[in-house]
């Protein structure tokens, strides 16, 4: 059997990352996305294989003992994670002896129609769910779910999680060329995205080869689609080769800039000149501008 616990690896978005593989030897997921790092296949609607609480645990523990220094415990899977039926046992198990780290789960977000799934996920101190589309049609497109999978309950669930979970909900969106990179679905997910109130927004593209022939977007076009999003701390994921135009802003225009949206921290070092970032280190000395991590990302906002 392929190994439960894997890493650490350094992640951007959540910081050193231990991951546990909820579904070692195969795929199994409830999706079939036309952009999955793994093989195609056909969506099913709950695992046959399931690896023991006992096991993940003991190995966990070992785990734990020889990479103190991790930020996070990431529960994911060859697959969906929320899949696994024990899960609910996993994480009380795991949060009795996880010590300061954070527990955070990777999830496609199907599940969270079930009442109880948001029972669960809401000991879990990070929550990311996907949400690629908005409109049923493109969901399909992308996404390939389950046959009885609907995006619109999906949405109505999101929010109502928010409204009882006090940990850190992340949204992430991949774009795919020809699919959800239309101005139009990203105001419809604006929209849907304004009303869950995640905590962050990630945004970002194909950079491993896909299960089906569909293509990455440029990060110009992630960065144009992010506009869509209204209101909400947006964090891009920047291609390392990625040469953006440098801007030159003054004090005002930087603290115009942030009062629209939050900055990362990314996006301050690769769209500003080097005399605009001076100016904004000033202005963060002064304290007209305060930093703040979310779920591990730095962003800029004003002060309230
Ligand atoms: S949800 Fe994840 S594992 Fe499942 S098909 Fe989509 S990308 Fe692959």
């Amino acid at each position: 059997m392929s190994e439960i616990i894997f890493g650490p690896v350094n992640s951007r978005r959540f910081g050193k990352s231990l991951g546990i593989d909820l579904s070692p030897a195969l795929k199994q997921c409830n999706f079939d996305c036309v952009y999955c790092e793994l093989k195609g296949a056909k969506p099913i609607k709950e695992m046959s294989e399931v690896v023991l609480v006992r096991e993940i645990i003991t190995s966990l523990k070992k785990a734990l003992i020889k990479y103190s220094d991790i930020d996070v415990i990431t529960l994911t899977a060859n697959g969906e994670p929320t899949l696994y039926p024990n899960l609910r046992e996993l994480v009380d198990e795991i949060n009795k002896i996880k010590g300061a780290h954070k527990l955070l789960i990777l999830s496609n977000g199907a599940s969270i129609v079930n009442p109880k799934m948001q029972n669960i996920l809401s000991k879990i101190d990070i929550v990311k769910l996907s949400l690629d589309c908005a409109t049923q049609k493109c969901f399909k497109k992308i996404d390939r779910p389950y046959s009885q999978i609907d995006i619109y309950k999906i949405i109505e669930s999101m929010k109502k999680f928010r409204k009882l979970y006090k940990g850190s909900f992340v949204i992430e969106i991949l774009v795919v060329e020809g699919i959800n990179d239309k101005i139009q679905e990203f105001e419809k997910l604006g929209d849907a995205l304004k009303e869950i109130k995640p905590d962050r927004v990630d945004i970002s593209t194909i950079d491993r080869p896909p299960a089906y022939k569909v293509n990455m977007v440029s990060t110009d076009r992630l960065k144009e689609l992010s506009l869509c999003l209204k209101d909400l701390h947006v964090s891009i994921a920047y291609r390392k080769d990625y040469k953006g135009k440098k801007n030159s802003f003054n004090d005002s225009q930087i603290l115009n800039l942030i009062s629209k949206r939050p900055q990362s921290s990314e996006d301050i070092n690769l769209s500003f000149d080097d005399d605009s970032k001076k100016r904004f280190e000033i202005l963060l000395e002064k304290k007209l501008i305060h930093e703040e991590s979310i779920a591990g990302t730095i962003f800029y906002i004003l002060p309230s």
